[in-house]
């Protein structure tokens, strides 16, 4: 046994430090970032933010939605190929550029995806996703989908620490996700005890990815705009979000009305509710790692991004990053005990 005694950090353990600044208006403030990758040949350019790939989140109507924000959604891995060819000859060539595949580590979610990729050319990224990236299968299946698409820009995990990230891109990943433990529907580190808060987790592998020429996904742990900054300063090349983006329009989930207000299922991955709705049941040999959040209904998407574009840019005043690539260099944390004042929730609608 071992024990690291230096401190590791989450959002909440910091604040941005601001700094002088020739920005006028956060209207100067470009969100776009554009991308070129270790393996594939592809460009992307678009603002990093990604619709995580929850059976709730990424769906078809996110990616329609997000797509007009130049966001991406990873599309979750239930649709059937019927409903993936409906949707890929519906969707323009703009939208289709917004969409990351994702895929378990199953020769069956193989199959599938080079069936996928047989109806669209259009689509760049691939996501190969399981809850712990750390097994040999899960190396050796990102070599293999690399062999076979040479020139996708694909994404694997996830992971938290630097030398998991390194051995990923190794074996062909352009991209890595990193996050084990800070979901919003997540009880992974109650139930094993296993983690990494999240903010250390993004500065250890993004410094990892980017001396390889790689780079990260933050993925989870995002409850406000000002996590989401936390994380770009912090090194992270895409965040994920799932929380933040359930409860709308463009989610899948029944609205429930209770007492004339409406609400929305939200649950994780491996809760429960998910493991029913797409394995039958859950494996003996398993326990449940998520949970069932009931979510106040919110309505169309659009107003939350516009929210989140909106924090962001003011964060990049702040701190003078007139691009939000440059925020990471012109970020400064510190260490603080306390974050909103929250003297009034309690009268918050
Ligand atoms: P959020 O943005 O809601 O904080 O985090 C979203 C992320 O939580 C997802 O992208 C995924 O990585 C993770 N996640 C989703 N469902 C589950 C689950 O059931 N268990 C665990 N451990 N993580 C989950």
């Amino acid at each position: 046994m071992r024990i690291e005694e230096d401190i590791k950090l989450g959002f909440k353990d910091v604040l941005i430090r601001p700094k002088r600044s020739t920005l006028k208006s956060r209207s100067q403030v470009d969100l776009i970032r554009r991308f070129s990758f270790k393996y594939s040949s592809s460009f992307w350019s678009g603002i990093p933010i990604i619709a995580a790939n929850m059976d709730t989140i990424g769906t078809f109507s996110m990616v329609r939605s997000l797509s007009k924000f130049n966001i991406l959604t990873a599309v979750h891995k239930y649709y059937s190929l019927q409903e993936w060819e409906k949707f890929i000859n519906s969707s323009s060539k703009d939208v289709l550029n917004h969409i990351i595949v994702s895929m378990g580590i199953s020769n069956a979610d193989f199959l599938k995806i080079k069936k996928i990729f047989l109806l669209s050319s259009e689509i760049k990224y691939i996501c190969i996703d399981v809850a712990n990236g750390y097994s040999e299968h899960m190396v050796s299946f990102v070599k293999l989908v690399r062999n076979f698409f040479s020139d996708k820009i694909i994404c694997a995990g996830n992971v938290v620490t630097g030398e998991m990230v390194e051995e990923l891109i190794l074996a062909g990943a352009d991209i890595v996700k990193v996050g084990i433990g800070p979901g919003s529907v997540c009880t992974t580190r109650v139930k094993t005890g296993v983690g990494y808060p999240q903010l250390s987790a993004i500065i250890e592998c993004s410094d990892a990815a980017h001396g390889l020429d790689g780079q990260i996904i933050s993925d989870g742990g995002c409850t406000v705009s000002g996590d989401i900054a936390k994380a770009f300063g912090g090194g992270a090349d895409f965040v994920m979000l799932g929380g933040m983006l359930s409860g709308h329009n463009e989610c899948s989930g029944d609205i429930i009305e209770e007492k004339s207000k409406k609400y929305m299922l939200f649950y994780g991955m491996s809760s429960i509710v998910a493991m029913n709705r797409h394995s039958g049941e859950i494996a003996g040999y398993r326990a449940s790692e998520g949970k069932v959040a009931k979510i106040p209904f919110r309505g169309s998407v659009d107003v939350t991004i516009r929210d989140i574009l909106g924090g962001l840019r003011s964060s990049c005043t702040y701190v003078g990053a007139q691009k939000l690539k440059e925020l990471t260099k012109r970020t400064t944390f510190i260490r603080v005990s306390e974050q909103e004042n929250s003297i009034f929730n309690m009268f918050k609608e």
